[in-house]
């Protein structure tokens, strides 16, 4: 042990309560930066990577500082900025600095001994250049697929061999081993030859003769030779299908006679490497005065929401404030939800900005995150604009002028689980007050607490586009009322006669269609098979949920129970039913209602595969696929051209879900459904089939009207104590045993009402109570406006360590989720 006075604390990438302090010499004191990283030793045999937090001379009390092994970088990777954002994080969402940092850093950045290491089979690899050390773990690596770090210590004979392992990654030759990988998915494109049989003049001409009889396909044969001759080039089917006026399915049947093939190419959609290739669009009037609006709220305010109705140009209204950013050398991040990152918005962004765009993203590799990290850290010209999902909150910005947050009503903002369990909309509010910077949120259909920042608390600036752009008319909205239908039999399975009606017509236009269920399998919600009732708590607002074990009706917010009744509270029928249908049922009865029309299913089930999201999109936007049915995967965002009809199959299966922003939820995602329809000239039509076509939210989506949804969520959030009037804070235990569970929860929950009396609900189980084999159990924290949030936050950590200090329930996981909606 050297004597050194010089000690760094720095960050794990485990969840310890505190900072860990390490000893260094007086000339690793000179070197060290804050935000470099450094190998150290912990526990037993682990060596991590931990990044530097403070340097200092105070010796440690607790315990003996032991050495770290070695200094990682020569330049910091985490800047001052990071370190206050995730210092907030850390207090705010209640967890610890190393559950962020894990969060944030890409895994090659954080190696630690179990780490395994592979060689980068994309990389051709001179082993001449290679030191002697490096070349000893590649050709390891020839014999073995995978190494540990630990591995390549004792291979090295070092204690160490990090320093070496990450000089491998900088070269390319070995890389981390991850499972969620996936590199950017290219865009597949359907082309079309003559089969090479008609090469002979002959053989043509025989061609044309059998095709006398059929026109259509002759016309499709012509415009094949008419493209050709034109360009050089391979001819796309859309291609083909625009100069001759023919269907997908007129082409498909030259296909399938062997007179045309088809085949595949892919096209690249993000190349770095773009030039701009064209100009951003010219605003409209209304478009202007948006933008001015904004600019004008930018002088007093550091936020402004965009309310935008779908299709009036909101994007292109970002992408002029982004030009504004650039110019003045800034960086902008531009947010989007998870599922929301279409190959159509890069590809717009990138003819743009070319090359000073970049993705960010967890389909993406792991070398191309950190090669946008690094990017992002040096201020590059190929990152002034990163357009990512939630984690780039986490980039090491140096010099932010705008915060971009697309779609912000979006649920896939929050993280769940594991933590930090964050809100990429709030953090970046956060982020960009760190640089002074402006954030900009946009959304058809704001979130409750955005619309109430904005208009109630004037938090927020507010702008408005009201109309589409080009004056496409907001599509027609028809509800149904299935219950009727019913009773006349004029349903056809799931289908009434109007759907199907509308469906008919639209295909025999050639138009395509969208149909919309929301669920895939098993639902916890009762509901009246006849009038479409579900019973509501009476305390909380949400459908009560099915618990069989005891067969009741139970509230998961505050415990309010009754026996599953035999009948339908509201209209007496005997037919409760949990099961209702999903995507795959309304799939085949597609098929049966309609057999010649070629449909797709898009859900979490059909876009497990590789390409498979991409394709299916892909396929719909080149008209192979008439009819998409799908779930929520079908509303975000796209700009498919050629809809016109939108049917929502069962709409009482989103208002009852148990949650208290069901109507919320209900009202944005059926208007985001809704915009898929007639996004070009021809006026959409939407059909929304439901049991209660009187319902307040059905009425609101059907007429437009987000300001009385708005209005009069917010009264309800008032009358039952909810966000944006109340804030959340949600508790869960965890362990195998459920007795163990349940006492530790009624410890907790009785701790918890000695300080915040009636705010405190639960105990309860929720509706699927043992994942994993492991029993759940949750308490709400409700907490009042005036109501100190740093002493609320205090007070139940305090909770929590008296509870983890009682033996028998120190085995269970207390998980804390602050602002859990
Ligand atoms: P939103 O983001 O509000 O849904 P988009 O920005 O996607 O709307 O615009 C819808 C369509 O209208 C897009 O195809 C877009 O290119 C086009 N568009 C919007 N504004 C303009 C404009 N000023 N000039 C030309 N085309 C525009
Ligand atoms: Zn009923
Ligand atoms: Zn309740």
């Amino acid at each position: 042990m050297f004597n050194s006075n010089h000690f760094i604390d720095v960050i794990l990438p485990i969840p310890l309560e505190k900072q860990f302090t390490y000893a260094i010499t007086q000339a690793e004191a000179g070197f060290l930066k804050k935000g470099m990283r450094v190998a150290v030793p912990f526990g037993k045999r682990k060596i991590y990577t931990a990044l530097v937090l403070d340097i200092h001379q105070k010796v440690p009390e607790a315990y003996e500082a032991k050495e770290i092994h070695q200094i990682l970088d020569e330049q910091p990777i985490v800047n001052e900025f990071q370190m206050k954002l995730w210092q907030w994080m850390s207090s705010y969402y209640m967890c610890t600095l190393g559950d962020i940092l894990r969060a944030a850093l890409p895994s090659a950045f954080l190696l630690e001994s179990e780490t395994n290491i592979v060689l980068n089979k994309n990389e051709k690899i001179n082993d001449l250049e290679l030191k002697d050390d490096e070349f000893l773990v590649y050709e390891a690596l020839q014999h073995q697929s995978s190494l540990k770090v630990r591995d390549i210590n004792n291979i090295l004979d070092k204690k160490n061999g990090l320093p070496i392992i990450k000089r491998l990654i900088t070269k390319n030759v070995i890389t981390v081993e991850e499972e969620l990988y996936e590199k950017y998915k290219p865009k597949l494109v359907r082309y079309v030859k003559l089969n090479v049989v008609y090469s002979s003049e002959d053989k043509l001409q025989e061609l044309f003769e059998t095709l006398t009889r059929a026109p259509k396909q002759r016309q499709i044969i012509l415009s094949f030779f008419t493209l050709n001759s034109t360009t050089k080039k391979p001819i796309k089917v859309s291609d083909l299908i625009k100069k001759s006026e023919a269907s997908s399915a007129q082409i498909k049947a030259l296909v399938n006679k062997n007179i045309l093939e088809e085949y595949y190419l892919q096209t690249d959609r993000v190349s770095f490497e773009n030039e701009i290739i064209s100009d951003t669009k010219n605003l409209n009037s209304e478009q202007t005065i948006t933008l001015n609006n904004l600019i004008k709220s930018f002088k007093s305010q550091n936020v402004a929401l965009l309310h935008g109705v779908t299709s009036s140009g909101k994007t292109e209204v970002y992408v002029k404030l982004i030009e504004t950013i650039l110019k003045q050398g800034k960086q902008v991040l531009y947010l989007v939800p998870e599922i929301a990152l279409t190959s159509q918005l890069v590809s717009r962004l990138n003819a743009y900005f070319g090359n000073q765009i970049a993705v960010y993203h967890s389909r993406y590799s792991l070398n191309e995150r950190v090669e946008v990290w690094n990017h992002v850290l040096n201020n590059s010209d190929k990152a002034k604009v990163v357009l990512g999902a939630r984690s780039s909150v986490f980039l090491p910005f140096s010099n932010l002028g705008l915060i971009i947050v697309d779609e912000e009503h979006e649920q896939s903002y929050k993280q769940f689980d594991p933590a930090p369990r964050y809100h990429a909309r709030d953090t970046a509010i956060v982020l960009a007050n760190l640089f002074k910077a402006k954030t900009l949120l946009g959304s058809a259909t704001p979130s409750v607490e955005s619309f109430f920042n904005a208009v109630k608390e004037k938090k927020y600036g507010l702008a408005e586009l009201n109309t589409r752009y080009n004056n496409v008319l907001m599509p027609e909205i028809e509800l149904v009322d299935i219950k009727d239908k019913q009773k006349r039999k004029r349903m056809r399975g799931h289908f009434s006669d109007r759907l199907i009606e509308e469906m008919t017509e639209a295909l025999d236009n050639d138009y395509q269609i969208i149909l919309f269920q929301n669920r895939r399998g098993f639902s916890p919600i009762i509901e009246c098979h006849t009038c479409g009732h579900s019973p509501q708590c009476s305390n909380c607002d949400v459908s009560l949920t099915y618990h069989q074990y005891k067969n009741q009706l139970r509230c998961h917010y505050c415990g309010y129970a009754i026996a599953m009744p035999n009948n339908c509270t509201a209209c007496g029928s005997s037919e409760l039913d949990n099961k209702g249908f999903g995507t795959e049922q309304i799939e085949e009865e597609v098929k049966v209602l309609f057999p010649k029309v070629k449909v797709a299913r898009m859900d979490l089930d059909t876009t497990r595969g590789k390409y498979s999201y991409e394709r299916i999109i892909t396929s719909f936007e080149q008209h192979e696929v008439d009819i998409l049915v799908g779930t929520q995967m079908v509303t975000k965002g796209l700009d498919f051209r050629n809809v016109k009809l939108v049917g929502i199959m069962n709409a009482d299966s989103l208002l009852n879900f148990p949650d208290f922003r069901a109507h919320e939820r209900s009202f944005q995602l059926m208007q985001q459904v809704a915009g898929r329809a007639g996004r070009t000239d021809v006026r959409g039509k939407v059909l929304i089939q439901t049991y209660n076509p009187y319902h307040k939210i059905l009425q609101q989506v059907s007429t437009n009207d987000y300001l009385s949804m708005f209005y009069e969520q917010l009264d309800e959030r008032y009358n039952y104590k909810y966000p944006p009037i109340y804030r959340l804070i949600k508790i869960t235990l965890r362990h195998r045993d459920y007795n163990k569970v349940n006492d530790g929860a009624e410890w907790m929950a009785k701790s918890l009402g000695q300080v915040f009396k009636q705010y405190v609900l639960g105990p309860e189980f929720p509706p699927i109570s043992r994942i994993r084999n492991q029993y759940h159990k949750n308490i709400l924290i409700k907490i009042p406006q005036n109501q100190s949030l740093l002493k609320t936050k205090e007070a139940i950590l305090k909770i929590k360590n008296s509870f983890l200090s009682i033996k028998d329930f120190r085995p269970i996981k207390v998980i804390l989720n602050v602002d859990n909606y």
